[in-house]
Order: structure tokens, then sequence, then C-alpha cells
């Protein structure tokens, strides 16, 4: 981010202020609901090869109006208290936003994951969850994270095992943590989760005609020219699923190294092959190599989907993006300030606060599935695909004729886990994206979707405050 715009924490803090201050809410009750509950820092030392290794980590938990707060832990040599804050308070408005019920919370630690190896990473998440746990900032009913920047899976089976540990007679351990494997409690769905639901959220966009228009689009998804900035765990399945399942065609990736650009279309699978062999997008043939990355984010467009990082688009390029629509896959890629230049040239922006929200969406079903002890499906696939032969039956024997085959099979596949699972993801992101519209649609104050998915955020948890001190 350039000097000048304001910090993430302070967007975010002003983001939530124009919102609070379009709702009528009661004397204090917005201050109540921004501010952070409570802020750890922990610094431990873990032994290591080369000596002992002080490691100083944190855990923000922005709000206890439910239980348990829910939020990702990052690894990254940049990470700072203010960025687990922000990221923090960002948790509590998305749960609220796509109607999860959660708090919101986020860790972070001081560290660059590549500079260790397996084992040390190991040593070093082990640690980092006794010491959550000691605090009280871990345990299904308290405290859950997730994985985040420079966390994934395997971190999180760390996390579980160690609290099983801790905990041998705590029987829902594994919800502790969610983001697991699938073999190991985790739920078929969860890696994609972010990206798909940033897909739904786009999706649901072109089904609303007059968003589409004051954006000045037209269509649907088909042919529109995206340009994506972070080939990760979010950019790349949402460029993927963007390019093959809705025939968007992807102009241009940025990665760290540069820019890949290709009018005709890039091949998503192919550059992301060549990112995970070569670490870099340089040399692969798919397009033209730019060097300045950051150039590309201002190359004409349909739609920019930043899926990197915070903080991308600020007062310094915010004047030169020629995307009719931001949709912010990332956290906090459009600063305060740029914000508001964008909002003034008719950019419509999609925000994060609902975008980014399939991840914690299917990590509250990993949760349930925690919880219960069961697969999704386990109880009524076989029972569904029953009724679907009776029903098939029926219709053959009205219309005398048998059904071709592969209408049949349609009709009496049950539902799997992987299919309950994108059925909620996707229910749940057209649910919220309509509360949002609604949001801003009734609300005269109310000027661009970021204030209205913040007040509807805002909206819910002031309705709990209220039962709670009836
Ligand atoms: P990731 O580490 O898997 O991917 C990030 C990608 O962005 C990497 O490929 C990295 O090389 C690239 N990148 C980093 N800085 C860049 C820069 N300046 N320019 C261009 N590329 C850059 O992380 P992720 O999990 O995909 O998260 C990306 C963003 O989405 C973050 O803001 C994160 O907080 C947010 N987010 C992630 C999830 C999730 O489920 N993973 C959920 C919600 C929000």
């Amino acid at each position: 981010m350039q000097s000048g715009d304001l910090s993430f924490l302070d967007s975010v803090n002003a983001s939530f202020d124009l919102a609070a201050d379009a709702l009528n809410l009661p004397n204090g009750l917005a201050h109540q609901i921004r501010t952070c509950n409570a802020v750890c820092e922990m610094k431990f030392g873990v032994e290591l090869q080369g000596g002992y290794e002080i490691f100083t980590g944190w855990r923000a938990t922005h709000s206890e109006h439910i239980l348990p707060a829910k939020g990702g832990i990052r690894y990254a040599p940049f990470a700072d208290q203010q960025e687990v804050e922000a990221l923090a308070a960002l948790m509590t408005y998305k749960c609220s936003i796509v109607n999860v019920p959660f708090a919101g919370s986020k860790g972070a630690l001081c560290i660059d994951p590549k500079k260790y190896s397996l084992e040390e990473l190991e040593h070093i998440t082990r640690r980092f969850a006794q010491e959550l746990d000691k605090r009280g900032l871990l345990g299904p009913g308290v405290n859950v994270p997730a994985p985040d920047m420079g966390t994934g899976q395997r971190m999180m089976s760390w996390i579980a095992d160690e609290y099983q540990k801790l905990h041998p007679n705590e029987i829902n351990a594994r919800a502790c943590v969610t983001g697991k494997p699938v073999h190991f409690g985790g739920v078929q769905g969860r890696i994609e989760a972010t990206g798909r639901g940033v897909q739904y959220g786009i999706q649901e966009f072109f089904r609303h005609k007059d968003d589409v228009k004051n954006a000045n689009l037209s269509g649907n998804l088909e042919g529109k020219h995206i340009i994506i900035q972070g080939l990760g765990n979010v950019g790349y399945h949402a460029a993927k699923f963007l390019e093959e399942e809705d025939g968007a065609i992807i102009t241009a990736i940025i990665e760290r190294d540069g820019a890949l650009f290709n009018e005709k279309g890039l091949n998503v699978e192919l550059i992301y092959q060549h990112k995970m062999e070569h670490g870099k997008l340089e040399g692969c043939t798919a397009g033209t190599f730019i060097k300045d990355g950051n150039k590309a984010l201002e190359l004409p467009c349909d739609i920019l989907i930043p899926a990197a990082m915070e903080g991308v688009i600020s007062k310094s390029n915010a004047d030169r993006i020629q995307a009719k629509l931001i949709a912010e896959a990332a956290n906090g890629p459009v600063t305060f300030d740029a914000d508001k230049i964008l909002l003034k040239k008719g950019v419509f922006i999609i925000p994060d606060s609902y975008l980014n929200a399939g991840g914690v969406t299917v990590s509250y079903f990993e949760w349930l599935k925690n919880l219960s002890h069961v697969r999704f499906g386990r109880m009524d696939r076989r029972f569904i695909e029953a009724q679907g032969a009776k029903i098939i039956k029926l219709i053959e024997s009205g219309i005398d004729k048998p059904l071709d085959e592969v209408a049949k099979m349609e009709l009496m596949k049950g539902p799997d886990e992987i299919t309950l699972v994108r059925s909620g993801l996707e229910d749940t992101m057209c649910e919220a994206y309509q509360e949002i519209k609604e949001m801003h649609d009734s609300n005269p104050k109310i000027h661009d979707r970021r204030t209205a998915a913040y007040a509807s955020a805002i909206r819910k948890i002031a309705d709990i405050y209220d039962s709670m001190y009836l």
C-alpha cells in the first residue's frame, strides 16, 4: 500500500463507521460491535536444529456475541498485530453477512514458512497450538482456527492432533480447527471453497440485471474479460472455475514476479502447473510476460479479481483502473481512499466481506460434520436414490415407455458430500447477495455494496446484542 492511504485496520473501521451511521442504532452499540474484545501476543521459544528460536504470534478475538470465534491463522514474515485485528474484525462481519453463527477471530505467526523444513514447521505449529490452548484460544466451543496465507491442511491436522493430545476426553476435539484433510475430519470441497464462493458470488451478480447495468456491463459471464491477481488457493480456483465452467476469458494473471497477458485468453491450469514447477510465471509461453505486474491491474477488462493481498489498489493507482467490476477475492485489496475514487468513476465493487466468505462457510459445514460425527449424505443418500427409483417407475408406467438412461441416472443420483457442500455454499452466497442488495435498495443513506454489506452485518449483530440485554 502507498503511504497516504488509511491502514488496513483504519480502512475496515472507516467502512464500518459509514455503515453504522446509516443505521438507527442505540447509543454506543456501534462502538461496542466495532471494538476488538481481546488481542493476545505470544512469544515462545522452539528448539530447532540451529538452537533456540523465539517466535512471535497473535490471536485476536474481535467479538464473542456468538461462540466459537472463528478465523484463519496466517504465517507470514510481515504479519503484525494491526493486520490481525483488521482481519479478525472482517471475520465478525463476514460471518454475520453469510449467516454463519460464529464471531470473528484471526491469528498470525511472524515467520517465513519457506525457510523451515517440514519437521521444523510441525514443531513450531505444535508449540503455537499449545500456546493458544494454554490461553483459552483454541477449542471447538471457544475459538476455531483455519488456514490462511502460508498455512494449509497439514498444519491444521497438527493443531487438531496437538489439541486432541492435550484434551484426550474431549469427544469433539477435531472440531477445534477447520480446513483439515478429509481423512482427518475435513470436509469435501474445503480447499476450493473460497474460490468457489467467489464464482457463485459473481454468478449471482449477473442474475441481477439492474446491478449488471449499473456496472456498465451486459449479458452473463460468458466471454467476459477477467484479470486476476494472485494464483494461490483462492485465485487459482476462482480463475479455473470461471474459465472452465462459465466461459469467461482470463486475459491476465498477475503474480509476484510479473504478469502474463493474452487477449484471447490464458489457460489457467497450464499456467498454474508452470507456477507450481518453477515458482514464478516468467518463462511460461502461454502469454506475453509483463515484468511490472502491478501495471497489469490497470489493463482494460470487464472484471478485475484481486486475489493476493491487501492494499493493492490504493490512491496511487485507483484512477487508472479500467475494470467495470472489481470482485474482491482477497481481504482488503482496495483501500478506503481508493474505494472512494473507484465509486466516483462508476466502478461496481463486490466487497471482500461478502465475496470471500466461501471459506468460512464451508468451514462451518466442516465444524458441523465434526460435531455430528457423520459424513454429509450418509444417512439419506440411499433413501433419496430409492425415492428417485420409485418416481422413475411411476413416470415410466404413466408414459408406457422407459425413460432414457441419462435422465434416469440423474433422477436416481442421491447427493454425496461434495454435492451437498456445493449446494449449501451456493445457497449461502446467493442469499447473502440478496440480503446486501435489499439493504442497499432500501436504505437511502447507503450508496455502495461495501457499506450495504457492513450494514447488513451490523444490523444482525445489533439484533443479537439487543436480545441479550432485553
Ligand atoms: P495463497 O498464499 O495461497 O495465495 C496468494 C497468491 O498471491 C500467491 O500465489 C502469491 O504468490 C500471490 N501474491 C502475493 N503477493 C502478491 C503481489 N503483490 N502481487 C501478485 N501476486 C501476489 O493465499 P490465499 O489463501 O489464496 O489468500 C489470498 C487472499 O485471500 C488473502 O487476502 C487471504 O486473506 C484471502 N482469503 C483467503 C481464504 C482462504 O480460504 N484461503 C479465505 C478468505 C480470504
